[in-house]
């Protein structure tokens, strides 16, 4: 008698599960402000708590990742390294000796465009609070910016500033190395189908079970239009833009992407999308190509194997790299 009402419970029991199974494979999506931006992770599994437990490991990653490398946290590792690589070489992590040698590359690959050292002037900008550097300030700080001063060791794990007034900033790689991260924990959960997005940079898992994912890119100075929309399967795509972070005095247009060069912020277009195999990597060309402007930009990229673009320039007008354009007969 009891057996028999604990089979019958065991049986309801199991039925539940095979039950709620059936309905709760489905699309999970998350958000979460972390890196002074919006995290979003969407996913399809079959089961809430994997989904759950996913979710969870890569807002982990992102908070790691920004306690890592925010210029804003004065206990950041990079922050150690602005505080003290002038004088001597500073022991860091293996990542970060990495990241660094990453960044490093991206300014051989754009011949300087991209340059971590930017932040030498970058940091006499706050652009939630409308404050910028004079003419004098930039001239006189002008001579910090280059990576070639940012020295790596990577036997001794360290690095040093060849020069005193050096900082360095990693913002225009370091979401596409966040969501890369958090497509590469979605997929050790076991996870085919899903998506991560920091702000502008997105790396998309999978499709969309049996459709590409469609990503827009939104018009830069009208965020309820698109104007592109692009199919993406395994695939990162970035967007640097003048309308992220900016402030107006006078009518100009003062926004977080700077000229090494200049020290102002680059003005030759208006947004860049990149689309390519590796977020890192998009992340880094889309700030690359928006300080290159048009015709270098997209020369760069029609370089690169894998890798497209599209442009919009400071009149609006729409440019795309070589392999978006059909085929030359
Ligand atoms: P976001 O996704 O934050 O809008 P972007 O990919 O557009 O980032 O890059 C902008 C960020 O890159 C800035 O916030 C700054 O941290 C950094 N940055 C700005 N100018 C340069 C530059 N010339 N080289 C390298 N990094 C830069
Ligand atoms: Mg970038």
């Amino acid at each position: 008698m009891e057996g028999a009402m604990v089979l019958r419970r065991f049986l309801m029991f199991a039925g539940c599960l095979l039950w709620s199974a059936v309905v709760t494979a489905d699309w999970y999506t998350d958000e979460q402000a972390i890196m002074g931006t919006v995290i979003r992770t969407e996913l399809w599994s079959d089961d809430p708590l994997t989904a759950a437990e996913a979710i969870m490991l890569v807002n982990e990653e992102m908070h790691r990742i920004d306690r890592l490398m925010s210029t804003y946290k004065p206990d950041s590792e990079i922050s150690r390294v602005n505080r003290d690589a002038a004088e001597n070489p500073v022991r860091i992590s293996a990542e970060l000796l990495d990241l660094l040698a990453r960044g490093i590359e991206m300014s051989r690959l754009s011949h300087g465009a991209f340059d971590i050292t930017y932040a030498s002037v970058g940091q006499m900008y706050d652009f939630r609070a409308g404050v910028r550097p004079d003419e004098k300030q930039i001239n006189a700080i002008l001579p910090a910016i280059d990576y070639r001063f940012v020295e790596l060791d990577p036997a001794e794990r360290t690095v040093s500033f060849a020069r005193p007034g050096v900082r360095i900033d990693l913002g225009g790689i370091a979401k596409g190395y966040a969501v890369e991260r958090g497509v590469g924990i979605l997929r050790g959960q076991g996870i085919e189908h899903g998506l991560v997005s920091a702000g502008g940079d997105s790396r998309v898992l999978g499709d969309r079970r049996g459709a590409p994912w469609i990503v827009g890119v939104r018009d830069p100075r009208n965020s309820d239009w698109v104007v592109a929309r692009l199919p993406l399967i395994d695939e990162a795509i970035s967007t640097s833009g003048d309308y992220e972070r900016f402030f107006e005095e006078d009518g100009v247009r003062y926004h977080h992407i700077i000229s090494p060069v200049t020290g102002h912020s680059a003005g030759e277009v208006r947004s860049v999308t990149i689309i390519g195999p590796n977020a890192t990597m998009t992340d880094g060309l889309s700030t690359s190509v928006f300080v290159m402007g048009v015709q270098d930009g997209l020369q760069l990229i029609d370089s690169l194997d894998d890798f497209e673009a599209v442009i919009v320039d400071k009149h609006g007008q729409l440019h795309q790299s070589d392999g978006f354009l059909p085929p030359k007969k």
